[in-house]
């Protein structure tokens, strides 16, 4: 069939409308990317069950031919493996939860099966959703599709290369400090992390509960707006930060976009009104000059659309690498601490006594930065430290917030770039964690401050790699920056691009 051949270059909208027409049924879609999972060498997945996957398209087809029509129905997609499944192991990229078995689904998982997607697996990253380049991975680092020498980012980095390389439409990630954007930049793909608290954490692997925040990843803003549809919204029984606002319809306004587009000459400038700020801080000497060209070239696009460009200060930019590098840690000794051999996880093998079993499953279990992370997090929150470090932190992470609030009293939306350099080479920040920490310093601040932030394909840099456009609202305010995105990717073609050898 030839509709088959190309079914992978088709994005959710498009998977989603052909499985309503009745052109093809889900376990056609879901065996067609199947078979592209089965062959990948990007080192993006870690667990497949080809029964498993088809029986949920199964139930999907059931559903769709008793005549339901709901936005995502049949489609294909799969889970970063911090997800708790059932279906499927979880093990959070490393080997203290290796060939774990969760007993239920997390909300985000369950919420998007209800929606009738469906799972083809679990996506490598870093341990615990702990790095820059998904080289922290226990299990192998995955590649990047637009040059498999180079990592694809982290820590969602299994999710990003899946979804550049068309092996997925779709796929979730978190985001602590940056793991949904960064990869989603180096990739060539879009990728949005919601206001803190919008998903639901339950049933997602804690690495810092203060941060960690569920998002989608695909290629288009209508995409991830379609499924951030399905998976945010309360969660109160089960997670208590979970934002107690009601779902969100993000896609129709979209569409309608979409459909009001051609030939429209009021609609040339969509965006007028819109007043997007650009700190001072994210674009001085530290970001490459590739990526500035990239990002400065998207914003005259921008421009093209009616915004308005404002310069906007975020003078405490260059702390959130420190601040967040101490409450990070603090918070992931903690939630870790729950690893220690007894009740599930890895436990060694000999041992002398109870605590000679902590110590050793601890040890064999956990990879090197995780190890780093629980003992700088104890660390800063011992006694005598707790006031220099923790607190110190916690005060500036406050201001840091803050000073985000004053932006937005002139502008929208804040953008720059994601990244300051293309992907790197695998192995070239390996034994460096500072390199990889000082990589995080434009998506830590929003982080630290709870916000929305986004990374929306903009061109192409060194080695014709990816560059992604950041895009960063005021809280609760993911429509609009989804709603940017959109017309941005109306006017261009850069989310379109596919790697060469992807096929
Ligand atoms: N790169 C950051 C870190 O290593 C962010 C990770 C994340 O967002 N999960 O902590």
């Amino acid at each position: 069939m030839s509709t088959n051949l190309d079914l992978h270059d088709l994005g959710v909208f498009e998977l989603a409308a052909k499985l309503a027409a009745g052109q093809v049924s889900s376990v056609e879609v879901t065996q067609h990317f199947l078979n592209r999972v089965k062959s990948e060498q990007l080192g993006a997945f870690l667990a497949t069950d080809a029964d498993v996957s088809l029986a949920h398209a199964k139930a999907a087809d059931v559903r769709l031919a008793a005549g339901e029509r709901t936005p995502l129905l049949g489609v294909p997609l799969a889970h970063k493996d911090v997800f708790v499944t059932r279906d499927f192991a979880t093990t959070a990229g490393s080997n203290m939860l290796a060939n774990y078995r969760s007993p239920f689904d997390a909300t985000v998982v369950s919420k998007l099966a209800q929606a009738g997607m469906v799972s083809l697996g679990k996506l490598n990253c870093d341990e615990f959703a702990m790095g820059s380049g998904n080289e922290n991975s226990a299990y192998f680092p995955a590649k990047n599709p637009w040059d498999t020498s180079r990592i694809p980012g982290g820590s969602s980095g299994g999710s990003a290369a899946a979804v550049a390389a068309r092996l997925i439409p779709a796929a979730t990630g978190t985001d602590t400090g940056g793991s949904i954007r960064q990869p989603a930049s180096l990739t060539g793909i879009t990728g949005i992390k919601p206001t803190y608290g919008r998903c639901s954490r339950f049933g997602m692997v804690a690495f810092a509960s203060s941060l960690d925040q569920a998002g989608p990843m695909a290629r288009s803003a209508l995409d991830c707006a379609l499924l951030l549809s399905a998976m945010a919204g309360p969660d109160l029984d089960r997670d208590s930060t979970s934002l107690d606002m009601p779902a969100v319809d993000y896609a129709t306004d979209l569409i309608a976009a979409s459909l009001s587009h051609h030939g429209d000459s009021a609609q040339k400038q969509p965006l007028k009104g819109l007043k997007i700020g650009l700190p001072k801080q994210f674009f001085g000497a530290g970001c490459a000059p590739d990526v500035l060209l990239a990002v400065r070239s998207a914003l005259a696009e921008y421009e093209k659309l009616g915004v308005t460009l404002v310069e906007v200060d975020l003078p405490l930019t260059e702390l959130s690498i420190p601040v967040y590098y101490v409450i990070a840690p603090a918070e992931a000794s903690s939630n870790l601490s729950r690893f220690d051999g007894v009740r599930y996880g890895h436990r060694a093998a000999n041992y002398t006594d109870l605590t000679d079993m902590y110590k050793k499953s601890r040890s064999e279990g956990f990879g090197d930065e995780a190890t780093r992370r629980i003992m700088i997090g104890a660390y800063v929150l011992s006694h005598g430290y707790y006031d220099a470090y923790y607190l110190k932190a916690q005060k500036i992470r406050r201001l840091i917030a803050q000073d985000f609030q004053t932006a937005f009293t002139q502008c929208d939306i804040i953008a720059g770039p994601v990244s300051p350099t293309v992907a790197w080479k695998i192995g070239d920040k390996k034994a460096d964690p500072v390199a990889n920490y000082l990589a995080d310093i434009y998506t830590l601040s929003s982080s630290l401050a709870g916000l929305p932030g986004m990374s929306v394909p903009a061109g192409f840099g060194e080695g014709g790699m990816p560059v992604g456009l950041q895009l960063i609202g005021n809280y609760f305010k993911e429509a609009q920056l989804l709603g940017a995105a959109h017309q941005f990717q109306m006017a261009t073609d850069w989310h379109l691009r596919k790697p060469e050898g992807s096929v």
